[in-house]
């Protein structure tokens, strides 16, 4: 594999552009009005749906996709063999600063009277004062990430007045490290509360100033008991700032319900339809149907998308009802190895698997909804810009050694190849390109 700079790709392939206007006209999934030079053509690409096809990239992006045959030359031919390509998987809720993936194995150490979010954070509080360091315990985790196909990510990251900023320092140099292998958004997360933990206020609107992209919230009435003032700080600052929020949300039954309810009140009046998730939302998977149905009608009108990892002790949001309302649903793989859980292992596919296994999705149609959940509901939940298998998009894809879509989810292939941006930088579980080192 050769790995081109810019200004040498740009050099090449002139005659390939021209040939390319010629047979596509417009790009108009991009908006370009004209194609780019073809710095890669990736032959042998078999879709979702079976048909076979060559996809041209130039400056990272898809330029054209053709058919099987049409193989036109570019500086460099990848043949990718017939294997499946899927988009890069959208990793939607991860914890890059608390996981201790590469460190020593810590024991779980459970609740003393069933789960407290309370006595977790406490819990968490003990194992990372002992911990690795936490740039080195992001980049393990990134690398597993990386690995498995997960080319895009939201992680939320403590914000509050246990840590102040530190967390969000470290995890922005971090980003940038691998800025060229992932693209990563960061939520400014209060996990010790906002109005419970000194400080945390202004907190939020410095680490929104510094690079953070999103701002957080937890358990407006159970953990700060002031679901109005817990919601007017976390709006106000995505209000002040114009971004986004994700809020984290473990309350159950019609208290958790109530609270959603607040959270898409004030997404609609502020006109923030989709730039707002509920992250667990547990309680949609406690209440009875006819108050699940006019909770995700809310929901749905209100633009509030749901985030799921379909955990194992719990009821959790019901993934079909949901979209069946015209809710967004995406997911991620929440915590792993950290001190909340054991298990995880960075891979959204297994995550799909857990999803539809813990739904009852067998026919088709259901495993395709697993699938959408990690790769375009969670491109749309993060309003990622430049997502998919379509032409303008970033060339961010995954090739997978199986039959089709719902055969990866039902049972996850091994030996992938991942590229990001038209480059080749996971395959067989390494990470093969070296990160930009700052
Ligand atoms: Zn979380």
């Amino acid at each position: 594999m050769i790995w081109l700079v810019d200004d040498v790709r740009d050099t090449l392939s002139r005659a390939w552009a021209n040939s390319l206007h010629c047979r596509r006209g417009r790009a108009s999934a991009s908006g370009m009005e004209r194609p780019v030079a073809t710095d890669k053509i990736f032959v042998n690409a078999r879709f979702g749906d079976g048909t076979r096809h060559s996809i041209a990239v130039s400056g990272g992006r898809i330029t054209a996709i053709l058919e099987a045959n049409d193989r036109p030359a570019a500086s460099e031919t990848v043949d990718l063999g017939g294997e499946l390509v899927v988009p890069g998987f959208v990793e939607g809720h991860i914890h890059l600063d608390t996981s201790f993936w590469g460190d020593v194995w810590r024991p779980h150490k459970p609740c003393t009277n069933g789960f407290s979010v309370h006595e977790r954070v406490a819990f968490q509080a003990e194992n990372l004062a002992e911990a690795a360091p936490m740039d080195v315990r992001a980049r393990n985790q990134l690398d597993l990430c990386i690995s498995h196909g997960t080319t895009r990510m939201r992680s939320h990251v403590m914000v509050d007045g246990s840590v102040g900023l530190k967390s969000l320092e470290t995890i922005l140099k971090v980003r940038e490290e691998y800025k060229d292998l992932i693209d990563i958004q960061l939520v400014a997360f209060p996990q010790s509360g906002i109005l419970k933990s000194q400080g945390t206020p202004q907190l939020l609107d410095e680490a929104i100033g510094i690079g953070a992209d999103v701002v957080g919230g937890l358990d407006p009435a159970s953990f700060d008991r002031d679901v109005e003032k817990h919601l007017d700080v976390v709006f106000g600052v995505a209000e002040k700032h114009g971004v986004g929020v994700d809020i984290h949300l473990h309350d159950p039954n019609m208290l958790g319900v109530f609270e959603i309810e607040q959270i898409a009140a004030r997404t609609h009046t502020l006109g923030m339809e989709g730039h707002v998730a509920v992250s667990h939302a547990y309680s949609l998977g406690d209440v009875p149907p006819d108050t699940l149905k006019k909770t995700a009608d809310t929901l749905a009108h209100s633009g509030v998308a749901i985030m799921t990892n379909a955990p194992g002790s719990r009821p959790f949001p019901p993934v079909a009802a949901l979209r069946r309302a015209g809710v967004t649903v995406f997911s991620g793989n929440d915590n792993i190895r950290d001190s909340w859980w054991p298990y995880g292992d960075g891979d959204m596919l297994n995550r799909a698997t857990t999803i539809g296994y813990r739904s009852g999705f067998y026919t088709d149609d259901e495993l395709l909804i697993a699938f959408d959940m990690i790769t375009e509901a969670g491109a749309k939940a993060l309003r990622l810009d430049g997502y998919g298998l379509r032409v303008g998009a970033k060339a961010d894809f995954v090739t997978l050694n199986t039959e089709n879509v719902q055969a990866a989810v039902a049972s996850p292939p091994q030996k992938r190849s991942v590229y990001k941006e038209g480059k080749l930088i996971a395959r067989n579980d390494k990470v093969l390109k070296k990160r930009v080192l700052t």
